[in-house]
C-alpha cells in the first residue's frame, strides 16, 4: 500500500460506495470529468464500488443522445463503473412511494402558487426564493394542479464536509419548504437524489461545491425518511474564463474522443494531485493505477480559507 491517502477500510467496515450522477443536458465536459474522476478515486482508493446514475428527471432540459455520449466518454477515459447504470426516469415508483410516506406522516402539502407570485412575495435565499409558506397556512382548493412541498422542520442542520469542513444551515429559514414534485408532475432533484443515494447504498457523495449549500436540505430529507446520511466530499468546481462554473447548459465544450490521457492529467492537476508529465505517455491502466495510489482529497485546492483553484481555459 502506498503511504499517501486515507487509510483503507478495516475488515468490519463495509467497502465504500461512490457515484457519479450527471444530468444528460449535454456532453461530458472538463468540469464533469473532474467530478467523475474525484468520485471514482475516492471510492477506489479504499477498494470501494463506483456507480453511475443518469439524472434524467427533466425531459425538457435534456439533449437527445447526451446520456449515451456521457457514458461513451467515461468509457473512453477508462472510468469503469460497477453494475448497471441507473436511470432516474425509471424510478417513478420509488419516488411516489417516498412521497406517500412523507404525506402519511403529515410532512408534505400541496402548493398552487405560481412562480410569478412566489417571486413577488418571497425573499431571495441561497437556493432561489424562500417560499413563505402561503399554502402551508391556507391549503388550496382540492383538484387544482399543484406542486408538493416538504414541511421543513425548524432547526439547524449541520454537514461535515470532507473538504470544506463544517457547514450549518437553518434549512427552514434559509431555503424554506422546498418542492418535492412540481405541478407538471416532474419529481424534484432534491427528492430523487436522496432516494437514489439511499437505495443504491451510496456511502460517500463526491460532487462539485456548487451543491454544498443544498446538502443540508438533502440531509433533512434523509432524516425524515429514516435513511442513513452518507459522507459528503465536495470538490472545487471548474470555472471558465468568465469565472462561472463550467456547465453543459451554458455550452461548455464536450471532451473530444482523441487521446484521453491529457484530459485525465489535467483533471488530476486541477484536483491538486500533482501528476507528473510522464503520465501522458503511460498506458491508461498505468495512469489509473498511479492516480488511485496517489489520491488524497486533502491535496485539493479551494478550501474556504485557501486561495481559489486555477481557472480552466476553454
Ligand atoms: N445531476 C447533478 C448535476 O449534474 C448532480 C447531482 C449530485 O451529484 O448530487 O449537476
Ligand atoms: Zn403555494
Amino acid at each position: 500500500m502506498p503511504e499517501t491517502g486515507s487509510p483503507p477500510g478495516t475488515d468490519d467496515t463495509p467497502a465504500p460506495c461512490g457515484r457519479f450522477a450527471p444530468s444528460p443536458t449535454g456532453p461530458l465536459h472538463f468540469g464533469s470529468l473532474v467530478s467523475a474522476v474525484a468520485s471514482l478515486l475516492q471510492a477506489r482508493r479504499r477498494g470501494g464500488r463506483w456507480l453511475v446514475r443518469i439524472e434524467d428527471l427533466d425531459p425538457p432540459r435534456e439533449v437527445p443522445g447526451a446520456a449515451d455520449a456521457i457514458l461513451a466518454a467515461l468509457d473512453h477515459h477508462g472510468l469503469a463503473w460497477d453494475g448497471p447504470v441507473l436511470y432516474q426516469s425509471t424510478r417513478e415508483d420509488a419516488y411516489l412511494d417516498a412521497l406517500e410516506r412523507l404525506a402519511a406522516a403529515g410532512l408534505t402539502y400541496r402548493c398552487t402558487c405560481s412562480r410569478k407570485v412566489i417571486a413577488r412575495v418571497a425573499a431571495a435565499g441561497i437556493a432561489g426564493p424562500i417560499y413563505p409558506g402561503t399554502c402551508r397556512r391556507k391549503p388550496p382548493p382540492a383538484g387544482r394542479r399543484s406542486a408538493i412541498r416538504l414541511r421543513v422542520p425548524a432547526g439547524i442542520v449541520a454537514v461535515s464536509d470532507g473538504h470544506f469542513g463544517r457547514l450549518e444551515l437553518d434549512v427552514a429559514g434559509e431555503i424554506g419548504d422546498f418542492v418535492l414534485r412540481r405541478a407538471d408532475g416532474l419529481f424534484a432533484y432534491q427528492l430523487a437524489v436522496v432516494i437514489d443515494d439511499a437505495d443504491q447504498a451510496v456511502s460517500e457523495v463526491v460532487r462539485g461545491s456548487d451543491l454544498l449549500d443544498l446538502t443540508p436540505a438533502q440531509i433533512c430529507l434523509q432524516r425524515l425518511l429514516g435513511f442513513a446520511v452518507p459522507a459528503y466530499l465536495h470538490h472545487p468546481v471548474v470555472t471558465g474564463p468568465d469565472g462561472n462554473k463550467l456547465s453543459k447548459q451554458t455550452g461548455a465544450r464536450g471532451l473530444d474522443d482523441g487521446d484521453p490521457r491529457p484530459n485525465l492529467v489535467a483533471a488530476l492537476a486541477f484536483l491538486g494531485q500533482d501528476p507528473p508529465e510522464a503520465l501522458r505517455a503511460a498506458s491508461l491502466d498505468e495512469l489509473w493505477r498511479w492516480a488511485i495510489a496517489r489520491w488524497d482529497p486533502r491535496r485539493m485546492p479551494g478550501r474556504r480559507d485557501a486561495p481559489a483553484p486555477p481557472r480552466y481555459e476553454m
